[in-house]
């Protein structure tokens, strides 16, 4: 039997929130990781899970996961997650996300959802009918849009934070970049790396995409799996997640791999090691990706997009404090990066607990 409080306690949840609604057919689970520094934010997944084992596992390990962007982000946010059960493609409808819109609103703050893999920008906007604890809303309701191109920014900024580390220069011309992935982050990132001189290397699934990025940027096609390969100084994944494994990383001949994708390692601890061990830089993907999360995050003080974009700049900085402990530790930067968020989450914990006048969570302090 599966024990849902054992698995809470293994990495330190808070509270599970079982959703069901019998009308609209919703079966969702709202997980609640860590709320020291503020409301737990993190979007809602929609995904035909083939067992109520598999998505109370995933949301368990994606809500903790967003604690930690939050943290290292310097974000006043939590980590939480959702998933509603069920196909993103067949089963979707006004009234399902309405009703998960109502379980949102009942936890009155504690949890910010957001869309995710399987859901989009319209299904918030469904959810936003119920609650006002939702953001990834459109540009012209007063939302923050696509993320895409603050993500580009802020893994830019990383990039060129592992450049200044590893190579000494703050400058990246004449670097050769791989590029995996010219999607929406993607794009952006290939037009930094142009306007920076960089030389760039790209491959994708899309022949439209890469197309773009040729005409664009000049940049060179290179196979799916020749990236790893490739006589690159930098490789930046931009597509999906675990491209860091046993087989890709006796490949790489890079000295620097900083990319947007989310769960980039395969098994984090082993193969944040094995990259180490091959004395190559490894940006931490949730550190560097966080340029999403800032931008979402700004719709809650009212979206400011000059604010998100400075905010996203300052992952170089970020990367630069993980990577000082990293050398005096003589870990690994993924082991870093844990250690500065778990440090963040643990001192903000620690405040006094003065007595203020109660806080509203989307906005200013409330009057009474
Ligand atoms: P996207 O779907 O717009 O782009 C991904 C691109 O990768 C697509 O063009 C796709 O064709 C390509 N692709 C798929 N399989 C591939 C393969 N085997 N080899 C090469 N290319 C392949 O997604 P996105 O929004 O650009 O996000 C890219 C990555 O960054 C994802 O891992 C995502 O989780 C992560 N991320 C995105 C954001 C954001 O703001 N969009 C924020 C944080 C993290």
């Amino acid at each position: 039997m599966y024990n849902v409080f054992e698995s809470m306690d293994q990495k330190d949840h808070e509270q599970i929130v079982f959703c069901h609604d019998s009308d609209t057919k919703l079966k969702a689970i709202i997980a609640i990781h860590d709320t020291s520094i503020g409301p737990a934010l993190g979007g809602c997944r929609m995904w035909k899970y083939s067992s109520e084992k598999d998505a109370l596992t995933d949301v368990l390990r994606l809500s903790r996961g967003m604690s930690y962007k939050a943290a290292i982000a310097n974000l006043n946010l939590g980590g939480g997650k959702a998933v509603i059960i069920g196909d993103s493609k067949t089963e979707k409808s006004e009234i399902l996300f309405r009703s998960f819109g109502r379980f949102v609103d009942g936890l009155d703050g504690r949890y910010i959802t957001a869309e995710d893999v399987g859901t989009t920008v319209k299904d918030m906007e469904w959810v936003r009918m119920e609650t006002k604890y939702v953001t990834g809303i459109s540009r012209a309701l007063g939302g923050s849009g696509d993320p895409g191109p603050v993500t580009a920014l802020g893994t830019f900024a990383g990039l060129r934070a592992c450049v200044k580390r590893k190579l000494g220069k703050d400058s990246l011309e004449g670097l050769r970049v791989g590029v995996q992935g010219v999607g929406h982050v993607g794009y952006y990132l290939c037009q930094h790396l142009y306007r920076a001189g960089a030389k760039l290397f790209v491959t994708d699934a899309d022949k439209e995409s890469l197309k773009k990025v040729v005409n664009d940027f000049k940049a060179e096609v290179l196979g799916l799996n020749d990236i790893y390969e490739a006589d690159l100084d930098i490789y930046a994944p931009c597509a999906l997640g675990a491209t860091l494994n046993d087989l890709t990383i006796p490949k790489l001949k890079c000295s620097i791999i900083a990319g947007a994708a989310n769960n980039q390692l395969e098994k984090e601890s082993k193969h944040a090691d094995m990259i180490e061990d091959r004395d190559i830089m490894y940006a931490p993907d949730y550190a560097i990706n966080a340029g999403g999360l800032i931008n979402v995050a700004n719709e809650i003080e009212g979206y400011n997009r000059e604010r998100a974009f400075s905010q996203a700049q300052s992952i170089y900085d970020t990367l630069m404090v993980i990577f000082d402990l990293a050398d005096s530790e003589n870990i690994s930067t993924h082991m870093a990066a844990s250690k500065v968020a778990e440090r963040r989450m643990k001192d903000i914990a620690k405040l006094k607990n003065i007595y203020l006048p109660r806080k509203n969570v989307m906005g200013k302090r409330d009057s009474n």
